[in-house]
């Protein structure tokens, strides 16, 4: 009929994002605990691409072993403190270290990791007009004066202590969002996360589940804190992730809790773990941190609402899939 086809695309454009409908999207910290399980989430669907961004502070390559030569996956040695330059949709931005050993070694660099880390993030989502969401935390509260904490909630925060680093890094890094949001005109998620716990958590990383767990596996005593009274709530990790794709997914910015209302003292989390893996390990009460905050436990009214999420799993389900995980890195079998 005299019309000819279409030369065949060259390669570069073919391979282009412009050209293909798969989504691609950036995990930063993707090594990590968090955001490994992310990552595995993420892949499930066939139409993502994730490229994971992450300097290996905290995270491992191991932690992302099963994803490692996949055609849809890419792992950058990068550290977010410089300019990053890939095409994206989705930015998940997560590189941060979480846990107070590891943000106070060197909490310069945490604080450039949240904010010049932040910054390029925001660069990047405004170069290729991509959404981006970042896991802040319910330590913006600080040693909350309000219970439980909701969203509107401005915090009691310490700027010139030694959590500072993190907590203030994180609110700047919030700041940051907003900014850009208004003035750019970016797409923003901002998660407030508490605490998370699962499998692939550093074991030795201080935090109380993995220490009391590890401790218990080992024979050692039960290191609670003092006074012992202090509350924290939960959340597992599966259920975390779903929190964070729903919110990226959804119409809102948040900032959003993402949490467990399930609360507990550090000596009923003690008494827990005792029962589960072994009940004649002692309890043992050691000096406590300054600033520790006495009380937490997120409102999850918004999340409910916005979101339509909830977590799943109770921390009496979500404790023995995490000891597995630690037998197994522990090389401490089940007795029979
Ligand atoms: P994690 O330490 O396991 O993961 C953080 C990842 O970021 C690691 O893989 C680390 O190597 C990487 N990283 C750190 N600095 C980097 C840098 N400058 N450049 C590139 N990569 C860098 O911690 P996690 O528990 O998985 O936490 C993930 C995110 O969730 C963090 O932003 C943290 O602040 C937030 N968060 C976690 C919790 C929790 O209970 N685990 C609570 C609140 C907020
Ligand atoms: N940036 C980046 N990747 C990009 C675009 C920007 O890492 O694809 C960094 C850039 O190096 C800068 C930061 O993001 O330090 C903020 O970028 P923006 O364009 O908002 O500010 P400007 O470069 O004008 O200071
Ligand atoms: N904690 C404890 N024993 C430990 C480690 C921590 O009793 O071996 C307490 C700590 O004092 C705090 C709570 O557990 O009150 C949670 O500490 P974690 O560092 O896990 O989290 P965060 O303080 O960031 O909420």
């Amino acid at each position: 009929n005299g019309v000819s086809k279409p030369p065949p695309m060259p390669s570069p454009l073919r391979n282009s994002k412009f050209f293909q409908s798969n989504m691609r999207i950036l995990v930063t910290g993707g090594a990590g605990f968090i955001g490994s399980h992310l990552v595995d989430k993420l892949m499930e669907n066939e139409k993502n691409e994730v490229i994971v961004a992450d300097n290996f502070f905290t995270g491992s390559k191991d932690n992302l072993r099963k994803w490692i030569g996949h055609p849809r996956f890419e792992l950058i040695r990068h550290d977010v403190t410089e300019p990053l330059l890939v095409e994206v949709d989705q930015i998940y931005h997560l590189a941060c270290p979480a846990s107070p050993i590891f943000y106070k070694y060197n909490p310069v660099k945490t604080i450039k990791t949240n904010v010049i880390g932040t910054l390029n993030m925001l660069g990047l989502a405004k170069r290729v007009g991509a959404r981006i969401l970042l896991t802040s935390t319910s330590e913006v509260y600080g040693d909350p004066l309000e219970h439980p904490q909701k969203e509107e909630y401005w915090g009691n925060v310490n700027p010139i202590g030694v959590r500072s680093c993190y907590d203030e890094g994180k609110r700047v890094a919030e700041t940051l969002m907003f900014d850009y949001h208004r003035q750019h005109g970016i797409e923003i998620r901002i998660a407030r996360i508490f605490n998370t716990y699962g499998p692939r958590m550093n074991i030795d990383d201080g935090r109380v589940v993995s220490n009391f767990i590890a401790q218990a596996l080992r024979g050692e005593s039960l290191t609670v804190q003092a006074p012992g009274t202090q509350t924290r709530s939960f959340c597992y990790v599966s259920d975390m992730v779903d929190g964070l794709i729903r919110l990226m997914e959804g119409d809102n910015t948040g900032p959003i809790n993402l949490g467990n209302p399930g609360e507990f003292t550090m000596m009923e989390l003690a008494e827990t773990v005792k029962e589960l893996i072994d009940p004649t390990v002692p309890v043992k009460i050691v000096e406590n941190t300054p600033d520790d905050p006495r009380q937490r436990k997120p409102d999850i009214t918004k999340a409910k609402e916005l979101l339509g999420w909830e977590p799943k799993i109770i921390l009496r389900q979500g404790l023995p899939l995490m000891e597995k995980d630690f037998r197994l890195r522990l090389g401490v079998p089940k007795k029979a």
